[in-house]
C-alpha cells in the first residue's frame, strides 16, 4: 500500500503583517458583509425548501450572515435513497480512488479553502484565528490525511495463509448507509464524520449542528471540488427529531457516529435498540459525548505550569471543548501562587469579536448556552460554599459574551465540579497537601464522565499514583500539560464512562468501526 506518508499540517502564526493574517482579514470581511443561502445537498444536487432559516455570528447576534434551508420527510427519504444508489458504484470503487479524493480535499484545505474555512469558523463558531486554524484548517486536513494512513493499516492486516489455502480480509464497508451527527464546536469533527465513513466505502446522511451549518457549507464545497460522488455524502438540516426519527426507521441504516451531548447520545442508542428488530444489521454505535475534565496538581508540580494549564485548558474557545478543563485540585502550599497567576492572567485577557486578532475570548455559541452559565454564574455568587475569584460578569446585548470565570469551593461535590457546563467556568477546589491520595479517590467517584485529565507534577511516584489511581477517570490523560489540544496521529482522542465509545478519532480502531471484515479462505 504506498500512500502519501501523513505529515500534521504545519499551525501557520497569522503574526501581524503575515500574508496568512491578510488573506484571512479580506476572507473574514467579505464574507461578514454578505449573505449566503445554504441548500441542503442531496444527491450531488443543491436542495432548496423555501422554509429557511437565518444564520448570525455568535459575537453579533443580530447580524445576518445567511440562511438555510430546512427539510421536509420526503428530503431524508431521497437523501436515504440516493445513498444507499450511490453506494452501488462507491463501496465498488478502488481504495485508491477514494483515498485520492479525501487527499486532494485536504491540499484544498491546506492552499485555496484555508482562508475560507478559518473565517466561516470565525463568524459562524466565534472561535479566534489561532483556534479556528487549529481545528478548521490544520485538525481537518490532519484527519483527512491520517485517515488514508489509517485505512491502509487496516488493509495491510490480515491472516496467515499456506500454499493451498490463501486466507485473506477483505473489508468491506457497511451494508446499508451511515448516519454521521456532528458538532458546533470543532469545523475538523463535523469534516472528519462524515469524511472517514466516506473514505471506507460508506454512503452517509450528514446532519451537521445548527450552530455550524455555515462553516460546513465550505466543507461540502471542499467535497465536490474534491471530487465526492453524488450521493456519497448528503447533507441535511432541519428538526433533529423528525430527521432522526426517519433515518432510525430505515431497515438499511447501518451505524452512527456522533460527537454531541451524552443525553442525545443516549436517546439515539436507545432509539436504535428499540428498532432493532428493523434492521437488516446490527448498527455500529460510535458517540464522543460530554466531559467534566480535570486537572490535579501536586505539590511538586511547578506554579507556573499549573496555572497556564489551567488558563489554557479552561479558557481556550471560551471552554467549549469536549476536553476543557473544569475542575481543577490545587494542594494549599501552591495555592497562593497559583491564584495570582491565574487571576493576572485572565485579566489580561482581551474579549470581544474574533475579527479583532487582539482578542483571546470571544461569544459563546448560542443564547441557550449564555443562559445555563449566567444561571450557575449567579448562583455561585450566592452560594456560601462558592466563591467567584476573578470573571463573573456577562452581557448578551451584541454577542454572547461570559467573561472567563474562576469559581473556587469548599465543597469539592459542589455542582459545578461535578456539572458539565461546555463554557469558559472553571471550578477550583484547594486540598491540603497531606491529602493528596484522598484528593486522587475523591477525583476517581466524582468522575461520571472520562474524558481527558492531567497531572502535574515533578516527583515520579506521584505521577506514577495519579496514573494508577485515575486509570479510569480519562480516555486521554496528560502528564504535566494541559488537557486540550490532542493531535491527529499523535494523540488518538476520545474517552469513556459517560464521555463515550472510547473509539478513538483519528486512529485506525474508528475506522474499523465503518468496515465488516469478510473472511475469504481459497483453496487450490
Ligand atoms: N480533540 C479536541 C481536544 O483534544 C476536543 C474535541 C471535542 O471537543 O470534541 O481538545
Amino acid at each position: 500500500f504506498n500512500v502519501p506518508v501523513a505529515v500534521n499540517e504545519p499551525v501557520k502564526s497569522y503574526a501581524p503583517g503575515s500574508p496568512e493574517r491578510e488573506a484571512v482579514k479580506k476572507a473574514y470581511k467579505d464574507m461578514f458583509n454578505n449573505t449566503i443561502d445554504v441548500p441542503m445537498y442531496i444527491n450531488g444536487k443543491d436542495v432548496k425548501t423555501g422554509n429557511t432559516r437565518t444564520m448570525s455570528p455568535p459575537h453579533d447576534h443580530k447580524h445576518i450572515v445567511g440562511t438555510y434551508h430546512l427539510a421536509e420527510k420526503k428530503h431524508i427519504d431521497d437523501a436515504i435513497s440516493t445513498a444507499l444508489e450511490a453506494r452501488k458504484a462507491w463501496s465498488q470503487m478502488p481504495w485508491e480512488q477514494r483515498a485520492g479524493i479525501f487527499l486532494k480535499a485536504a491540499e484544498l484545505i491546506a492552499g485555496p479553502y484555508r482562508a475560507k474555512i478559518n473565517a466561516a469558523t470565525m463568524i459562524a463558531q466565534s472561535k479566534t484565528i489561532h483556534q479556528a486554524e487549529i481545528d478548521a484548517a490544520c485538525e481537518l486536513i490532519d484527519f483527512l490525511r491520517f485517515n488514508v494512513q489509517f485505512m491502509t493499516d487496516i488493509y495491510m492486516e490480515q491472516p496467515e495463509s499456506t500454499s493451498d489455502a490463501w486466507n485473506r480480509i477483505e473489508y468491506r464497508p457497511l451494508e446499508g448507509f451511515t448516519y454521521a451527527v456532528t458538532p458546533f464546536n470543532f469545523t475538523a469533527i463535523a469534516g472528519n464524520l462524515p469524511a472517514c465513513m466516506a473514505l471506507m466505502g460508506n454512503v452517509v446522511v450528514w446532519k451537521p449542528s445548527d450552530s455550524q451549518i455555515y462553516s460546513a457549507k465550505v466543507i461540502m464545497d471542499v467535497f465536490k471540488e474534491a471530487g465526492v460522488p453524488a450521493g456519497v455524502i448528503n447533507v441535511v438540516f432541519g428538526d433533529p427529531i423528525m430527521i432522526t426519527n426517519t433515518v432510525l426507521a430505515s431497515p438499511d441504516f447501518s451505524g452512527l457516529h456522533f460527537t454531541g451531548s451524552t443525553d442525545i447520545f443516549k436517546k439515539l442508542w436507545k432509539q436504535i435498540g428499540n428498532n432493532i428488530e428493523t434492521y437488516k444489521t446490527y448498527p455500529r454505535i460510535v458517540g464522543e459525548t460530554g466531559g467534566k475534565d480535570f486537572i490535579v496538581a501536586h505539590k511538586t508540580a511547578n506554579t507556573k505550569q499549573v496555572s497556564t494549564a489551567i488558563v489554557r485548558g479552561a479558557f481556550e474557545f471560551q471552554g467549549q471543548k469536549c476536553s476543557a478543563a473544569s475542575r481543577a485540585y490545587v494542594p494549599t502550599s501552591l495555592w497562593k501562587d497559583v491564584k495570582k497567576q491565574v487571576i493576572d492572567d485572565v485579566k489580561s485577557f482581551k474579549m470581544g469579536s474574533p475579527e479583532d486578532m487582539s482578542n483571546f475570548i470571544t461569544a459563546v455559541i448560542h443564547e441557550g448556552s449564555f443562559n445555563k452559565l449566567a444561571k450557575y454564574i449567579d448562583q455561585a455568587k450566592k452560594d456560601k460554599d462558592a466563591e467567584i475569584i476573578v470573571g463573573g460578569n456577562y452581557d448578551k446585548s451584541k454577542g454572547y459574551f461570559i467573561e472567563p470565570t474562576v469559581i473556587v469551593t469548599t465543597n469539592p461535590k459542589y455542582t459545578t465540579m461535578c456539572t458539565e457546563l461546555f463554557g469558559p467556568v472553571i471550578t477550583i477546589y484547594v486540598y491540603e497537601d497531606k491529602d493528596y491520595s484522598k484528593t486522587l479517590k475523591l477525583v476517581d467517584e466524582t468522575s461520571e464522565y472520562a474524558l481527558t485529565g492531567a497531572i502535574l507534577a515533578t516527583d515520579r511516584y506521584a505521577i506514577e499514583e495519579a496514573t494508577k489511581a485515575l486509570q479510569n477517570c480519562a480516555g486521554n490523560f496528560y502528564i504535566n500539560d494541559k488537557p486540550t489540544g490532542a493531535v491527529v496521529g499523535q494523540q488518538p482522542f476520545g474517552g469513556a464512562r459517560a464521555s463515550g465509545t472510547n473509539d478513538k478519532a483519528g486512529s485506525s480502531q474508528n475506522l474499523l468501526r465503518w468496515v465488516s471484515p469478510r473472511m475469504i479462505k481459497e483453496t487450490f
